[in-house]
């Protein structure tokens, strides 16, 4: 079986680990030119679904590198008023252990794991292939790239991402909606002056600062092992970029609430963003004023939130979906990367497990439809709840934070 995967991110990547494990031929096609190509955001909150599908995917020392490069748990989550004031804390569970996947609850740098998960996989990506289409008959499929090329597979994963290519050829009906907040993302490395500037709060884990109607998320990054230690220690031969501890922040607000119009701020490069960012919160504490003036500039950027609606059932082909790709959600409620994980590690046990192709297809579609649409619900009622009350977009966020999973069957 060659199954070709339209998509080098987070979850294309874990299905073709899982798949390579499994002794299936993979063909992953990535539009960018690299994995380093393209900002994509910083930090992503991990829990026990990326965990766990991270563990049935991955070699064994991919794994543990993985686990060892996440960062130091937090243990609660605080709002803090733009004086720095404690609103409203929120402890964490106390049975998270950063080395057990099914309570995991860390974060992970989107860089570094996604350096992990193309270790090895040197052979089956391929950069700057860009897919424009594809069409299926009886006996497989036919990929067609931007450049004119085409390929042949007996499987084609969309893990394409928000917008889809797949999606749009497979279900034209499907719809993403503007979920009118924006967010101007930004990265604070941590060297001496800068951690000294981090309010203690901010240290115990994720924080929301609430001022008017503008809110700003941030987590620290601190790797519990450098990556590039870690990888030689761990999984001699994979090669992890340096990367240092840092700050990461998104300020976010309703698309009329931000002091710069949507259309500016959608074409406007990192220094405009940051200036942006930084005149957005003159009046707030210096400590924070002063995190953010001291950001890495050109590691600003822009996005507005999307989310989709939910898709009738589809009759299952040799061509099907996963992750953003098909149930794209706001980054409220930290689950996006979490389900796309999910959708790899099931999306493999489907592939690989000895049933017939199109139906094994369907079982993973049907599943991945209640918990992926489930996900999406809860992110956009996170948004819509915040947005009628007016208040900063991360407080509900802070208020529902996903606790600590476990798992059935453990
Ligand atoms: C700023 C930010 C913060 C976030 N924080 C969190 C968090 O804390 N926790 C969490 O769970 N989720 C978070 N998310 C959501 C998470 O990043 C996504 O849900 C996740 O990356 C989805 O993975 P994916 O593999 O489906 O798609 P992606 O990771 O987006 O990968 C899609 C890939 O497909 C490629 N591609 C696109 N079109 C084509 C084409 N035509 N041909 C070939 N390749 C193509 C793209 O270049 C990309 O590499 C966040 C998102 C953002 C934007």
């Amino acid at each position: 079986m060659r199954v070709a995967i339209a998509g080098a991110g987070l979850g294309g990547l874990c299905l073709a680990q899982g798949l390579v494990r499994a002794g299936v031929d993979v063909q992953v096609y990535e539009r960018d030119a690299g994995l380093a190509a393209r900002r994509q955001g910083y930090r992503l909150h991990m829990d026990a679904r990326a965990g766990l599908s991270l563990q049935k995917c991955l070699p064994p020392r991919l794994f543990r590198l993985f686990l060892a490069t996440t960062g130091r748990p937090g243990t609660k989550v605080t709002v803090l008023s733009a004086q720095l004031r404690v609103l409203h804390e929120t402890p964490g569970g106390p049975d998270r252990d950063p080395d057990d996947p099914a309570t995991l609850s860390t974060s992970a740098d989107r860089g570094t794991l996604r350096e992990i998960l193309a270790a090895g996989l040197a052979d089956r990506i391929r950069y700057g292939r860009e897919l424009a289409g594809h069409d299926q008959d009886a006996g497989g499929v036919t990929l067609r790239f931007a450049d004119g090329s085409a390929e042949r597979a007996d499987v084609l994963v969309g893990a394409d991402g928000v917008g889809s290519v797949v999606r749009r050829a497979l279900l034209p009906e499907a719809r993403l909606v503007d979920t009118g907040a924006r967010v101007i993302y930004g990265k604070t490395l941590l060297d001496g002056a800068a951690r000294r500037l981090v309010p203690a709060a901010m240290h115990n884990g994720f924080t929301a600062v609430t001022g008017g109607h503008l809110g700003l998320a941030t987590g620290l990054v601190e790797f519990r092992r450098s990556p590039s230690d870690a990888a030689a220690a761990l999984a001699p031969g994979v090669r992890l970029s340096p990367a240092a501890d840092y700050l990461m922040w998104g300020l976010s607000a309703q698309h009329d609430r931000l002091p710069a119009a949507d259309s500016e701020l959608a074409g406007a490069d990192a220094a405009t963003l940051h200036a942006t960012a930084c005149r957005a919160i003159r009046t707030w504490h210096p400590d924070l004023r002063a995190l953010l003036a001291g950001a890495a500039v050109d590691e600003t950027f822009f996005i507005r939130v999307r989310s989709s609606r939910r898709v009738p059932a589809w009759p299952p082909s040799r061509v099907t979906l996963l992750g953003d790709a098909i149930h794209a959600m706001s980054p409220a409620r930290g689950s996006g990367a979490n389900t796309a994980l999910m959708d790899a590690a099931n999306l493999c046990a489907a592939l690989t497990g000895g049933t017939d192709l199109v139906p094994a297809i369907g079982g993973y579609e049907q599943s991945m439809r209640e918990y992926g649409f489930a996900a999406v619900d809860a992110s956009r009622q996170a948004e819509a709840e915040t947005a009628r009350r007016g208040s900063s977009p991360w407080l509900w966020l802070v208020n529902h934070w996903p606790r600590p999973r476990r798992t059935a069957g453990r």
